[in-house]
């Protein structure tokens, strides 16, 4: 399961050339207007939950740049608003219901003063509701669901004409990978310094609480070639840093697609064929499932140094009882071997993961088991909920639910020991200096913010320029929610992404 980021991120597309999108002048072409007839609209995406939600809405966004859409952030002014749900959370659908009956007045304000505002409801909660969305909310224009995006321009292009609601939320047996635009459509948020890179989709594991198995499809990976060439375009248009997305990332296995090469590639082959692109500084991953942490896995962590040391590796539970109804496939003491191997590998590496408390059927002694296991392993920073039931999943049948009162005593006391263990990590950075790859300004002027290699946020007092460059940083101050320092040595001399070493070839200020 991806990491949950903050909600309503706003995206929108810039509009690009009327070549860009492969896709677009396929599922629109007979639609589509010509050059001559190009017009200016407003596209305002608003996107809740994880990061593979924030790279699709710049899917989408690129989709829809061919029909003239670009970026609003006033939504007021905005042609079509696309609300890219999350259905991980609990009531999210009803949050979406009540997000599009603030939606429906503003659509009204718009269209007494003549302007249309096409509504569009995608991602998770449109592919689990469908129908249901349009009977709700017929004022919606259009349902898309995450496998039908690359048909989103053909259903905008209809929606103005249509009185009712047009729904997709159909899985089509052809790749999902084949209708990203060949061109990227300009920055937006999961594009920039560190760029998002979806490179795996869906998941076979079944999970008994997680509903991305029946919203996201049977597992599929992208080719590696392609993967490579979407990399290739990112660092050209200035990404320094690539993170790779999956629901189930290590399960990737994507064919190789090299002109000699017929066979597959895993994580661990494709993190060292993006590595070698010149340019790219540094390479993420998420997120992981740990029966699918292979040795070759492990041992890139030690090997390669663009991959940053750090990895969200969900647990959910200590218990074994309880991963074995969670249908993880893994116990308590297989995770545990797992962070041992990886320590082993990569001495430095930062650990993250997810935890459900109250999930069905969780005793005193089962949530005991999951304290054991978090002060064992020793987190940098953690993902906590209560179990909320998914309609349609296994665990939403069972009749032995904890009760609420109990579940939330239950998280806040697991919240305190990872609080306390995310406090110690960060403390644990006061004096060190630390390569930091700077992606924006910071929120004072004159300061720029960017990642150490252990995912923290670093504020400098320092200058745009650093911005899209690694530079180091020694840590002065450090809070649960990130650090502060100073810059060390030359600013902006380039670094060695993962351990701050001085290149003494290049120490001239040249961008990373
Ligand atoms: S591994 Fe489990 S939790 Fe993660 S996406 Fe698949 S089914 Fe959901």
């Amino acid at each position: 399961m991806l990491d949950r980021v903050a909600a309503g991120a706003r995206v929108g597309g810039q509009k690009a050339g009327w070549g860009a999108a492969r896709l677009a002048g396929r599922a629109a072409s007979s639609k589509a207007p010509t050059h001559g007839e190009a017009v200016a609209k407003k596209l305002y995406v608003k996107t809740f939950g994880c990061q593979m939600n924030v790279y699709d809405s710049a899917r989408m966004a690129d989709v829809l740049a061919p029909l003239g859409y670009g970026s609003t952030t006033e939504i007021e002014d905005a042609d079509l608003v696309v609300l890219n749900t999350c259905h991980i959370r609990e009531k999210a659908a009803e949050k979406v219901y009540s997000e599009l009956g603030r939606l429906r007045a503003l659509k009204r304000v718009r269209e007494k003063g003549g302007n249309e505002m096409l509504l569009a409801v995608a991602g998770c909660v449109a592919q689990a509701e469908g129908e249901e969305v349009a009977a709700r909310a017929p004022f919606v224009d259009i349902v898309v669901g995450p496998q039908a995006y690359h048909r989103l321009p053909a259903m905008v292009a209809r929606a103005s004409r249509a009185r009712r609601t047009a729904v997709d939320t159909s899985m089509p047996a052809e790749s999902r990978f084949d209708h990203l635009p060949e061109e990227l459509a300009g920055p937006q948020p999961g594009r920039g310094v560190s760029s998002f890179l979806t490179i795996q989709e869906g998941c076979d594991r079944f999970c008994t609480f997680c509903v991305v198995p029946y919203t996201r499809g049977a597992e599929e990976s992208r080719p590696a070639a392609e993967v490579e060439a979407e990399a290739r375009r990112l660092v050209a248009a200035g990404a320094r840093e690539i993170v790779l997305l999956g629901q189930n990332v290590n399960a990737y296995h994507g064919a190789a697609g090299g002109e000699t090469d017929a066979g597959e590639l895993d994580l661990a082959g494709l993190i060292g064929r993006l590595a070698a692109i010149q340019g790219l500084e540094r390479l993420r991953y998420t997120t992981s499932h740990p029966r699918d942490m292979t040795p070759a896995l492990i041992r890139a962590h030690g090997e390669e140094p663009k991959l940053m040391p750090f990895l969200h590796l969900p647990v959910q539970s200590g218990s074994d009882r309880v991963l074995a109804a969670m249908n993880r496939g893994h116990t308590a003491d297989r995770y545990l071997r797992l962070v041992e191997a990886l320590r082993a590998a990569q001495p430095e590496i930062a650990l993250s993961s997810d935890f459900i408390v109250g999930f069905p059927g969780e005793t005193e002694v089962d949530f005991e088991a999951t304290l054991a296991l978090v002060r064992e392993v020793e987190y940098a920073q953690a993902f906590s909920f209560k179990y909320s039931a998914r309609p349609g999943t296994p665990a939403a049948e069972r009749d032995d639910h904890v009760p609420n009162d109990v579940a939330a005593a239950r998280l806040s006391r697991l919240q305190r020991v990872l609080d306390d263990q995310k406090r110690r990590f960060n403390a644990g950075m006061v004096r060190r200096t630390l390569p930091v790859l700077f992606e924006r300004r910071g929120r004072h002027p004159g300061q720029v913010a960017g990642r150490t290699p252990f995912m923290q946020w670093l504020h400098v007092d320092g200058d745009d320029a650093l911005i899209g460059s690694v530079a180091l940083a020694t840590v002065i101050d450090a809070s649960p929610n990130g650090l502060a320092g100073a810059l060390a040595g030359s600013a902006g001399a380039p670094v060695n992404a993962r351990d701050g070493t001085a290149d003494m070839a290049s120490m001239g200020g040249i961008p990373a």
